[in-house]
């Protein structure tokens, strides 16, 4: 069992239990910061305080989920970095691929994933779906109100089940996140295979691709790749780039690659 971050104890404190009940006004309420949704000018938020007291503004224009995030990141800033305000442009906040793992704005972000998807409730949650797919992430995405991107890295990093997630654009990977039962020597190639129906999303018009099963060394360098197979999934998150799900039928795969 993994210890609890800031972010849980606080919504432990308050006796969270349900996604329903994390209301972010009113848990920023609870640590001295009001939220005001307004136009803002070249940012998506921003949180100014003083002493005990905060003001945190969202961008009024911003999609709702997006909304909660920001809320989410602003009072990450509240809880590590206060004393200090920040404005946070659209780059700044969920942005995987941007600054070093201590980066503030990196640390904001990682208090809003565990704010709104609390890994003690989480969990819970996703233990009751019984497939590794897009359909149960946007599931639990649509439960949580938080983006498909937010809940599938969640997913893939802490659900019950070994995956990989791979983002790709039309330059190549940006990003991947691991489950800890797949070992670290899968390494997921920098380009594109021909041969995945990812493809088709990446620089064609498809919006998603069923989950289907291809060979492992569309996926890994790995020496043995291709003596297995993995299951596939994609969605497309944003014009020419796509979130990929790989997920194991069976472990064989995974253990012969720890064990080598
Ligand atoms: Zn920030």
């Amino acid at each position: 069992m993994t210890s609890l971050s800031r972010a849980e104890k606080l919504l432990q404190s308050l006796g969270i239990t349900e996604p329903s009940e994390i209301d972010l006004e009113a848990i920023a309420w609870d640590q001295g910061a009001e939220v005001r949704y307004r136009e803002l000018d070249g940012c998506e938020a921003r949180i100014i305080g003083a002493g005990e007291k905060a003001i945190i503004s969202i961008n009024s224009e911003g999609h709702d989920r997006r909304q909660r995030f920001s809320i989410g990141h602003e009072l990450g800033h509240w809880c590590y970095h206060r004393g200090r305000s920040f404005i946070c442009r659209k780059e700044d906040i969920g942005n995987s691929t941007y600054g070093h793992f201590n980066d503030p704005e990196r640390v904001a972000d990682r208090y809003a994933a565990d704010l709104l998807l609390p890994l003690y409730i989480f969990r819970l949650i996703t233990n009751q779906y019984n497939k590794p797919t897009f359909d149960t992430i946007i599931s639990v995405a649509d439960l949580f109100k938080v983006s498909r991107t937010a809940t599938a890295i969640r997913y893939a990093m802490y659900g019950p089940f070994p995956c990989m997630l791979v983002c790709h654009d039309q330059n190549g990977r940006k990003w991947f996140r691991r489950h800890p039962d797949v070992p670290d020597r899968l390494f997921p190639n920098d380009v594109l295979d021909h041969e995945s129906e990812a493809f088709e999303v990446v620089f064609g018009d498809k919006e998603k691709t069923h989950r289907s099963i291809i060979g492992g060394d569309a996926w890994f360098n790995w020496h043995c790749a291709d003596r297995y197979d993995v299951h596939e999934e994609t969605i497309r998150i944003s014009q020419g780039q796509a979130l990929t799900l790989l997920t194991w039928k069976n472990e064989d795969m995974l253990e012969r690659a720890m064990a080598s």
